[in-house]
């Protein structure tokens, strides 16, 4: 099954009808190696889709998220940024543009002596600091 052919079957499956903006935020989503905000993903693509709104990419989002496909992450106070990599990873963010960079390895962490009457089934590491590129400035 090729990329298109997936998509229009992700979409097939959540009940959503099929237009080519629906069609280009998956693959904006499959592709981009950022963790974009909806005003990122409206902004990429609205110029080779004119006729995209930004609710278009909105209420998409959402229903995405509903159903398992897209994180949401709450790392940035500014706004609601999205990941569609949903394998367990971890993050940096950048305190002065907001960049957020995958970080692939697994960390050895003590359960904390007050957390022992919980199950934790999960945790997050999450580096900040200044990116490279703001670095250079
Ligand atoms: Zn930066
Ligand atoms: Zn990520």
């Amino acid at each position: 099954m090729n990329n298109l052919q997936r998509r229009l079957q992700t979409y097939k499956k959540l009940g959503l009808k099929l237009t080519p903006q629906r069609l280009a935020i998956l693959e904006f989503l499959e592709t981009t190696r950022e963790h974009p905000s909806a005003e990122d993903i409206y902004n990429a693509l609205k110029e080779r889709y004119p006729s995209i709104s930004f609710a278009t990419v909105y209420n998409t989002l959402e229903v995405l998220i509903e159903k398992g496909l897209v994180k949401e992450l709450g790392l940035d106070s500014s706004k609601k940024r999205f990941d569609p990599h949903l394998h367990h990873h971890h993050h940096f963010i950048c305190k002065k543009c907001g960049k957020i960079v995958d970080v692939e390895r697994s960390f050895d962490v003590v359960i904390p002596e007050e957390l022992r009457e919980f199950e934790v089934t999960e945790f997050q590491v999450v580096f900040t600091g200044i990116c490279s590129a703001c670095k250079g400035k």
